[in-house]
């Protein structure tokens, strides 16, 4: 595979990592921020100055484009974009769960993601809605892991080839999608379709099919979260050991005129003060940011500065072994959070066999947010530092 993946430290089921793509190499967790090149509210060579090492775009938006096709087959996407990192792009699979259709097909996506010179190729998944049937669910799971199989056949297994996991909400089929997945040899693997989870605040539910999935998934496959981009969530997602996100929140939420922190979002119309230390929130106060012109792009900027700095964050505190004192402070933010939060607490078993949980956290997290057993208070009592 062109893609691999080098674990560093280990915390909770949180990792730091090093991902390696071709000649290009990322430190995990990650932040890839979403490009749109119709609307870029941050051009790639700020995201760039700003210490972004990655990036994602639609594949779909570049082969739809009047605009956009030809001089990103020309030229290539690197140059056309200004940016010499890590491009990924999706395959239209987003576009898929919005319209129901899209006009390519798997094959056709592969090859033009190739032609563009794509770092990272996903090919077309079929995004299953956590409400589906399990009878669809399956159906669409098949499809989906014919499509894998078919991707590599079409661009060969050394391919940077992402393999997007599936299975809508059933723990069962996530954990054999990500079980199949690493058979087949993909060190690259996405869970998909899990935004209607988040907008709907189904933590308990997003923490059941991740943790699913990775229970398939060999533990040296690079886990991108697909479509979490608010920062709140991070701490618990890479608790769960997700490894990359991505992020058009930062863009989206400009949009809105909202102001993006750590426990959440705030209108910048009623904010009386900027409460970040960032250039932007330096250099402008909140009348000043509302009356800009440049309303929405400082606001992007900003956005997009609190998303990366948490991601620094996340990184220093598997270093320092404090993951739990992390995630406890965020989901504490939001009470659909904690829920998601408590949800992984009951993974007993799973998390005092970890080799390097930090410990003191551990206990301290469990005993003021589950109610203890005996079961529990064994499981604690083996995480006990001898
Ligand atoms: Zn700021």
């Amino acid at each position: 595979m062109a893609i691999s993946f080098e674990i560093l430290e280990e915390d909770i089921f949180g990792r730091t990592g090093r991902l390696k793509v071709g000649e290009k190499i990322l430190k995990t967790p990650a932040l890839l921020p979403v490009v749109n090149p119709h609307l870029p509210l941050i051009t790639p060579a700020e995201m760039k100055s700003l210490g972004v090492g990655a990036l994602i775009t639609n594949a779909y938006i570049f082969h739809r484009s009047k605009e956009f096709r030809e001089p990103a087959l020309t030229r290539g996407l690197h140059d056309l974009l200004g940016f010499d990192g890590i491009i990924m792009t999706d395959s239209g699979s987003f576009q898929l769960s919005v319209y129901g259709d899209v006009e390519v097909s798997n094959s056709d996506t592969l090859l033009f993601q190739q032609s563009i010179g794509s770092d990272i190729i996903v090919p077309l998944d079929i995004p299953t809605h956590p409400d589906t049937s399990r009878e669809q669910t399956e159906k669409e799971l098949g499809t989906t892991m014919d499509r894998l199989r078919e991707a590599m056949e079409i661009l060969g297994p050394g391919a940077p080839l992402a393999a997007p996991i599936q299975g809508g909400a059933f723990p069962d089929l996530r954990e054999q999608a990500g079980r199949t997945a690493g058979e087949m040899g993909f060190t690259f693997t996405p869970i998909g379709a899990v935004v209607p989870l988040m907008e709907s605040y189904r933590y308990e539910d997003l923490v059941r099919v991740v943790l699913a999935a990775k229970k398939g998934l060999p533990s040296s496959a690079c886990v991108h979260l697909f479509g979490a981009g608010h920062p709140v969530m991070f701490a618990l997602a890479v608790a769960m050991g997700c490894d990359l996100f991505d992020s058009a929140a930062y863009a989206l939420y400009a949009k809105e005129g909202r102001y993006l922190t750590t426990h959440g979002s705030k209108k910048l119309a009623e904010l009386s003060e900027l409460p970040c230390s960032c250039e932007v929130c330096r250099s402008h106060s909140a009348d000043e940011m509302r009356q800009s012109p440049e309303k929405i792009r400082l606001l992007a900027r900003h956005n997009l500065i609190v998303t990366l700095t948490e991601i620094s964050r996340i990184r220093q505190a598997i270093s320092d072994g404090v993951l739990w004192e992390l995630v406890d402070e965020r989901c504490r933010s939001h009470p659909r959070l904690l829920r998601g939060y408590r949800t992984l607490l009951t993974y007993t078993e799973e998390l005092a066999a970890r080799d390097r949980i930090s410990k003191r956290g551990f206990l301290l997290v469990r005993a003021c947010l589950l109610p203890l057993t005996v079961s529990h208070l064994v499981a604690c009592r083996s995480t006990i530092p001898s």
